[in-house]
């Protein structure tokens, strides 16, 4: 038999294996429950909470893509990290976790600290000599990373804090969400756990919310399979189904997204409106030299600060006809995002001042629509926010 790559796999995942009526494409199984073949005989598959057949061929297509030994989908991107945190930790122990994560991330973790339950420490893991020297002193149980870090893009280099976190005696679990394994494998980098919010680019799709954690070793996967049935955080069939149709066309559309993200970059990056773009495809990126060595591309995802601050923030949004003011990342559709007012609204002024978040800032989920036309709303949004400041200041 042939070993075909796993991007085949993913685009054929469950092809051809329906044994009752040769379905191309897998059925839905929708069935919350199956039978037992006879008395004590169980099957595969007993409730749907701990598996289902269709749930089972997505997890087959992502532990494919990531190159590990199991993968657990669950119902949001949140529930993977969770997850990893309530099965791998004790209580009392300590995390080590990426400062600038996302902003759900840090939620979970600072209400998991303020219930006693676990200690989490934030460090900048793109500083790779501080934090390596902190995760000596500290030994933590556990060292999150999260590269391309939102939403200023940092690049955390995963096999030295994986090095790091592997002397101290922690695992290193790294949230892969804003690159997919098309542009990252973390496995291939050391790192012990991959998690995703497969709701971004994996879906690709913005209609479903869903997760999934990776395990290096099957002895973490079984554990994953088992936390997961008994939290009850384990994703629906149906959502299933549907992210199985998004993960096809994974690789076409990240191909696409970050051609697109490059050709914007260059169009609008000596637009007098920006003082600062955040991408990591610029050789002036702090992160360029790592992420082209780590990475296969470098993403669809990048950040601008305009000069103006809130004033030109406004007008920019205003301004905009294409790209949609909303949350999220990874679909189809252009979106630009406010992080100190959207995603990062929760984090104190303190925490996001230190992570770099200033009224100006926006997220920019590049989409897969032709190009001319996003080059040419983008511009006239940064015109926009030109002629407010200078209105400010005037
Ligand atoms: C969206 C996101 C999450 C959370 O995923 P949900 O599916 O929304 O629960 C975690 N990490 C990153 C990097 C994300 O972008």
């Amino acid at each position: 038999m042939t070993e075909f790559s796993p991007l085949t796999r993913a685009v054929r995942a469950g092809i051809e294996t329906d044994p009752v009526h040769g379905a191309v494409i897998p059925p839905l199984h929708s069935s919350t429950n199956y039978t037992f073949a006879a008395f004590g005989e169980r099957r595969r598959f007993d409730y749907a909470r701990s598996g289902n057949p269709t749930r089972a061929t997505l997890g087959e297509a992502l532990n494919g893509l990531e190159g590990g030994a199991g993968a657990t989908v669950l119902a949001t991107g949140t529930a993977a990290i969770t997850l990893a945190v309530v099965s791998l930790l004790e209580p009392g122990d300590l995390v080590l976790y990426a400062h600038d994560c996302y902003g759900g991330t840090w939620r979970l973790f600072e209400e998991l600290q303020a219930k006693g339950l676990y200690r989490f420490e934030a460090v900048d893991l793109t500083d790779t000599d501080a934090a390596a020297a902190r995760i000596a002193e500290a030994r933590p149980s556990l060292v999150w990373i999260e590269t391309p870090s939102n939403p200023l893009l940092r690049i955390t280099d995963v096999a030295a804090i994986t090095a790091a976190a592997h002397a101290a005696g922690a695992l290193a679990v790294v949230d892969s969400t804003f690159l997919t394994p098309v542009l990252m494998r973390p496995f291939e980098h050391g790192a012990d756990v991959v998690v995703h919010s497969v709701t971004k680019y994996l879906n690709g799709h913005s209609d479903v919310v869903q997760g999934a954690i990776i395990a290096r070793t099957a002895e973490l996967a079984e554990r994953f399979d088992h936390w997961s049935n008994v939290l009850g955080i384990t994703a629906s069939a149906a959502d299933s189904h549907q992210v199985i149709r998004g993960l096809r066309t994974l690789e076409l559309r990240v191909e696409r997204h970050q051609r697109n993200a490059a050709d914007l970059v260059a169009a609008i990056a000596d637009h007098p409106a920006i003082a600062a773009l955040h991408w990591p495809g610029l050789p002036t990126h702090p992160g360029h030299e790592l992420a082209k060595r780590q990475q296969d591309g470098f993403g669809a995802m990048l950040s601008i600060e305009l000069a103006g601050g809130e004033p030109a923030a406004r007008a920019f949004v205003e301004a905009l006809e294409l790209f949609s003011l909303a949350e999220s990342l990874g679909g189809t559709e252009s979106l630009v995002a406010h992080p100190a007012t959207m995603t990062h609204a929760a984090m104190t002024p303190e925490a996001q001042a230190e992570a770099g978040i200033t009224a100006g800032l926006f997220r920019v989920s590049v989409g897969i629509e032709p190009i001319a036309d996003l080059v040419t709303d983008f511009t006239a949004g940064l015109d926009a926010a030109l002629r407010a400041d200078a209105d400010g200041q005037g």
